[in-house]
């Protein structure tokens, strides 16, 4: 597969490729208007995040078909789905609790729509998403026995 960088650090499969995906046989391909969401809106966003972290980043989640989603237990209503949201740790840089603390302290010239560290410790990430009219939401998810709830701000 031809596999361009899209932006001066992303190609188009760090968004696309799931191993869950490839491990259950499922199809991630997404549809056209999707992968105009992944290559217009989601990965310019996240070479924004790379250029303020000045460190790789490395995408544990972005695009999820529908049936993927279901699987691993998303949102209905996920911004993975339709393109928008990537999972990511930058662990040159720092946790992920750091990592969201920078990009916070960067809303100024980082337009997102919602930035959400999922989990605590050395196992957590970073969720954030980018939309034509972004919210710039700052959540922190816990997970408690297979629940999440959310509070605000980054603890
Ligand atoms: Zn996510």
């Amino acid at each position: 597969m031809i596999d361009p960088l899209i932006t001066q650090h992303f190609r188009l499969s760090e968004f696309l490729t799931s191993q869950t995906a490839t491990r259950r046989g499922i199809d991630n391909t997404p549809s056209p208007e999707a992968l105009a969401n992944i290559r217009n809106v989601l990965i310019p966003g996240m070479q924004a995040v790379r250029v303020i972290l000045g460190k790789p980043v490395h995408i544990t989640s972005g695009y999820r078909s529908p049936s993927l989603n279901v699987i691993i237990g998303g949102s209905p209503n996920s911004q993975h789905v339709s393109g928008h949201a990537a999972d990511f740790r930058c662990p040159e840089y720092g946790p992920p609790a750091e990592v969201a603390h920078r990009l916070v302290s960067s809303m100024q010239r980082l337009k997102f729509d919602q930035l959400i560290l999922e989990g605590a410790g050395p196992s957590a990430w970073v969720h954030i998403s980018f939309a034509a009219r972004p919210r710039n939401q700052v959540l922190t998810a816990y997970f408690d026995g297979g629940k999440v709830r959310y509070s605000g701000g980054i603890a």
